[in-house]
């Protein structure tokens, strides 16, 4: 497997004022298809130390990724920069002077002077299109190794990265592999029960099933390697169906979702509206919550004593409106365990549960928020199972 590193240029992004979100992006695609990835790093625009960055990665890795500072402008130090790495001198490149202007007359617009900079690449480059954007990419052979220039604006870097980079590395270094992840997230079951229900799946080789847990939440990660995407995705998906028939019940989600989004959406299209009441771990619902802009009527924070009071008088209210659920959860919070305990008012019946949970009591409260939510998304109508609830 050929290795890579990633080098993200910008002193907007080495100074946190904006987010490198491109090196995650690369970094994920290049392990998609078979490429390790040994560093990264973030330079400022400042050619020196990129063209030592290059240098320092083409030392370690055959395969040499740069983004950004490809614009016209003097401070787009990147040409520059592997010119220095390499020892060569920038050339002019009437044709691609040509394509730039070519490209500015079809959006009505004068290339300035700064333009014709892009013009320029390092001796030896091989000009890569960029059909998205005015700053031509380009990579570098160096000997059996190679360095890929392309611009920072991400839609522009992942186009070209898509029809180019990946295509020229996979006949220069032969990758004939593809790697693919999916990942399924589960709740209100703990990691052991999950184990104890895949046993069998964790034992394949390929594609392979990895558990990782988080407070209230367990993650069931399915790698695949084969030939092609399409073939990645048809072993994952047939390892995902087993896993569904054993335990879709639990399952509130794939890749990136939240639990908390997942069920902020399911009541935004039930059109309910949720009353919660809390004891003892405000902060984590207030902080959730909030992030998912869940449409809560009530959210109450209390303490103990009040809780009490809260619960005889729900029991006995007159009855919810068809689309209101109300909440009442409480977190004790002991030496050795945590305990939860919560009440759950449907259109149909009220429910309680009480669970335990005896990891960190850092954790405790993460722990409680997914619990509860969980409790409340396996009641919510088109649960398609019904069953085995928490
Ligand atoms: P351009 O021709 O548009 O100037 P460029 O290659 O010079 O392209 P930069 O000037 O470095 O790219 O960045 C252009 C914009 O792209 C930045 O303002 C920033 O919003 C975004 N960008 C650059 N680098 C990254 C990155 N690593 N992650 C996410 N966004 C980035
Ligand atoms: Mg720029």
């Amino acid at each position: 497997m050929p290795a890579a590193e990633i080098i993200a240029i910008g002193t907007e992004l080495l100074l946190g004022e904006s987010l490198d979100t491109n090196t995650a992006f690369i970094a994920r695609t290049l392990r998609d298809y078979g490429v390790d990835i040994y560093r990264t790093m973030i330079v400022g625009d400042n050619a020196g130390r990129i063209s030592e960055a290059i240098r320092e990665s083409l030392s370690r890795a055959q395969i040499i990724i740069t983004t950004g500072g490809l614009g016209p402008t003097v401070d787009d130090p990147t040409r520059e920069a592997v010119a220095l790495a390499t020892h060569t001198e920038l050339i002019f490149h009437p044709e691609l002077w040509e394509q730039i202007q070519e490209r500015f007359r079809r959006y009505n617009r004068q290339p300035t002077e700064n333009n014709r900079r892009q013009a320029y690449l390092p001796d030896g480059a091989v000009a890569i299109p960029n059909p998205v954007g005015t700053a031509p990419a380009f990579y570098v052979p160096v000997g059996d190794k190679v360095i890929i220039c392309l611009p920072g604006v991400p839609s522009e870097m992942e186009t070209i990265l898509f029809q180019s980079v990946i295509p020229l590395l996979r006949s220069k270094f032969d990758l004939r592999e593809v790697i693919r992840a999916y990942v399924l997230h589960a709740a209100g079951v703990g990691e052991s029960q999950v184990d104890e229900w895949l046993a069998d799946l964790e034992k394949q080789s390929n594609p392979t099933v990895g558990l990782l847990a988080h407070p209230g939440q367990v993650d069931i990660r399915i790698t695949a390697k084969a030939a092609s995407i399409e073939e990645c995705d048809q072993m994952i998906q047939k390892t995902v169906r087993q896993i569904y028939e054993r335990m879709g019940f639990a399952i509130f989600g794939i890749n990136q979702q939240k639990l908390e989004q997942v069920v902020a959406e399911k009541l935004r299209e039930l059109n309910w509206e949720i009353f919660i009441a809390v004891a003892g771990f405000p902060e984590e619902v207030k902080k959730r919550l909030e992030t998912v802009a869940l449409n809560v009527q009530n959210l109450l924070f209390l303490p103990y004593t009040e809780w009490d009071k809260l619960l005889e008088s729900h029991q006995q209210n007159p009855a919810f409106s068809q689309s209101h659920i109300g909440l009442i959860a409480s977190l004790k919070r002991g030496e050795q365990q945590q305990q939860l305990t919560i009440y759950l008012r449907t259109p149909q019946d009220i429910e309680k549960i009480t669970r335990s949970y005896g990891g960190p009591p850092s954790l405790a409260g993460t722990w409680a928020m997914r619990t509860m939510l969980e409790f409340v998304r396996r009641r919510l109508p088109s649960n398609p199972s019904g069953e085995d609830n928490l």
